[in-house]
């Protein structure tokens, strides 16, 4: 397996976030066993980031909740600096003793709307430390500062401020937590370009400065583009492609891959007239396809992709799980 998260191309680069062979199910009365992830291995270098990529329902937030200690691993193994996490639903995790934040895409439903602003911000460090209430609110505006809000808005409530501003609000809650890891799950796809654009500016900014390293979970391609290093695209739970973040977005060989980025005409759109256009809607994630999991949407199927389920194999300056990679290369290269 390549080792996705070594963007600077450092080869000693410390691996902080190993997941291998993850595995995590779902089961509910109507609908019986949902695998949402099924055997996803990455590995995650410090201060770099890693974007996964995916349609809804492709794994990418399941994989961030098993991290998290959210939601329950059926297998596997998650590490953070070769130390594993439990495999149980853990909310101490989550609350980050393991050096692990996570902002949602809802940044309403993360703060209290009857607490300030400054007593959201103070949360973490208020459940690790007795300092007196002045200390922690005067460390929450030092955060609000530092994210770029005014010390008047310490004593606002959520409903005050502005989606973006909401946003910073809980970036500056996951940073009074001093984290390693911030998982940044779908954090700007409720926001205009504008916002998204001066958020993701202030993540790159918060990363060199504190060494942070973030795990970005997007369908927004365009957001992608701007800040990982890497890329690992999911599709029904699998990693299909993932290297680096200019080989895959700039040259994507996957043909989910291609299809994703058909999909955002602002990304290389030179190369959009060659891109692959993946046929219909999703596979149901609950009854997933034999064979190669895309191969009811793939314009490239043959009869073996129905059967057999492509590996994951390094080709090409990535790792991809496709039979046809090499003719597919061969195909799109002069479109
Ligand atoms: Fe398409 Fe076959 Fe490759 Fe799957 S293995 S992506 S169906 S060509």
């Amino acid at each position: 397996m390549l080792s996705v998260g070594s963007a600077s191309g450092s080869s000693c680069m410390t691996v902080l976030l190993q997941v291998r062979d993850l595995t995590v199910t779902y089961r509910s009365r109507n609908r019986g066993t949902l695998t949402a992830v099924a055997g996803v291995s990455l590995d995650i270098h410090e201060a770099t980031t890693l974007a996964l990529i995916g349609e809804s329902g492709s794994g990418k937030s399941s994989v961030a909740r098993a991290i998290c200690g959210l939601t329950m691993v059926e297998s596997g193994a998650i590490k953070i600096d070769e130390c594993d996490l439990p495999r149980e639903i853990d909310p101490a995790s989550a609350a980050g003793q393991h050096g692990i934040q996570i902002v949602f895409q809802d940044a309403s439903s993360s703060l209290d709307p009857r607490w300030p602003i400054w007593k959201s911000v103070s949360e973490p460090r208020r459940a690790r430390s007795r300092s007196s209430s002045a200390e922690h609110r005067r460390a929450a505006v030092s955060l609000l500062n530092r994210v770029g809000l005014p010390a008047s808005f310490a004593d606002r409530r959520p409903h005050q401020l502005s989606g973006g501003q909401r946003q910073r609000v809980t970036i500056a809650r996951a940073l009074a937590a001093d984290p390693r890891i911030v998982i940044l799950d779908e954090a700007v796809s409720a926001l205009d370009v504008s916002v998204r654009n001066e958020i993701l500016a202030l993540l790159d900014e918060l990363k060199r400065e504190r060494r942070l390293t973030y795990l970005f979970i997007s369908h927004d391609m365009g957001a992608v583009a701007q800040i990982a290093g890497d890329v690992a695209v999911l599709y029904l739970g699998k990693v299909v492609e993932a290297g680096r973040a200019e080989t895959v977005i700039r040259h994507p060989l996957h043909p989910y891959t291609r299809a994703l980025i058909a999909a955002v005409p602002s990304i290389h759109p030179e190369r959009r007239r060659c891109a692959t256009q993946a046929i219909g809607e999703p596979d149901d994630p609950a009854n997933p396809p034999s064979g190669c999991r895309f191969h009811r949407r793939c314009p490239y199927v043959i009869d073996r992709c129905r059967s057999d389920e492509p590996a994951r194999r390094e080709y090409d300056f990535r790792d991809i799980a496709c039979h046809r990679a090499e003719d597919i290369k061969k195909l799109t290269a002069n479109a």
